[in-house]
């Protein structure tokens, strides 16, 4: 797959062949339903990158000494959901067949569709572990069948009933939450009970996404679509933790857009919660 950009990922100095994990930006935001500017994020994040420490103390492990590759980003046409996510299935697929863990960075959430159908593809019995604040389970925007309002009813139908597990839900429409209550595994307004989940998913292999919205705005203003009431960076650290105990076989963190946060706090957070999460995977 052509890549339009590459920047290094911290100090890693591992080439492709010898990474176990390949990162890439998927810069897309044409469905985004509010505010756009998701598609500036994987360069924001590469950027911050360059001011955060490699070295985690909440792990005591350190970036430099994961096999961790950046291959850049996608050149995704704005325009187009279908080809976008078209590029992104092929793309995931390629890593998939190289044996590499794929560690997407969005843009808006619809791209974790692409990422779903290749690794739904490989793996008959895939779950989905979704933090975000919002459900995602519309079956259309204004018609549109794919939008990151809806991503997450393409997903539920690919991978089927109470396979995906939905944590920091506080925002949707009614028929959202009656669709949830019988299709997927739902825990609102915060991440409890993640531990457990993440025990009976122990042998299954997992596509873990994290819309970063569900974190309080009061720390992450720079998304698309705020909600009050989100979960603090610690708990989502605490999470990310947790879920290093599971299989997980991709995963995506989407949603941020730098632009709407004039103090770059949003994209220093999602700089963090990543390198948390590369170590934790
Ligand atoms: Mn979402
Ligand atoms: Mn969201």
């Amino acid at each position: 797959m052509k890549t339009i950009s590459s920047f290094g990922f911290g100090s890693s100095g591992y080439s492709y062949e010898d990474a176990r994990i390949v990162v890439f930006g998927a810069p897309f935001d044409a469905t985004a339903s509010y505010r756009p500017g998701a598609r500036f994020a994987p360069r924001a994040i590469r950027s911050e990158l360059f001011g955060l420490e490699p070295y985690s103390p909440y792990q005591d492990k350190d970036i430099d000494d994961v096999e961790i590759y950046d291959c850049g980003d996608l050149g995704l046409p704005y325009g187009n959901a279908n080809e976008a996510l078209r590029l992104i299935e092929a793309h995931i697929d390629s890593l998939i067949e190289d044996n590499k863990l794929p560690l997407m960075l969005g843009g808006e959430h619809l791209v974790s569709l692409g990422a779903v159908r290749a690794l739904a593809n490989k793996h008959d019995d895939l779950r989905i572990v979704q933090l975000d604040a919002h459900m995602d389970l519309l079956y259309d925007y204004l018609g549109e069948k794919l939008s990151h309002t809806t991503v997450m009813r393409r997903a539920w139908e690919i991978v089927g009933d109470g396979r995906i597990f939905q944590f920091g839900i506080r925002s949707g429409k009614r028929q959202e939450f009656e669709f949830a209550k019988k299709h997927t595994q739902v825990q609102r307004f915060n991440l409890d009970g993640l531990d457990k989940a993440v025990e009976s998913l122990r042998s299954f292999p997992v596509y873990l996404t994290i819309d970063l919205d569900v974190l309080d705005p009061s720390i992450f203003p720079g998304t698309g679509t705020p909600e009050a009431g989100g979960v603090t960076f610690q708990e989502l650290l605490d999470s990310v933790l947790c879920l290093a105990g599971a299989n997980v076989v991709g995963c995506d963190m989407v949603e941020l857009a730098p632009a709407y946060d004039a103090s770059g706090v949003s994209t220093s957070v999602a700089c963090k919660v990543l390198r948390e999460l590369v170590l934790a995977l």
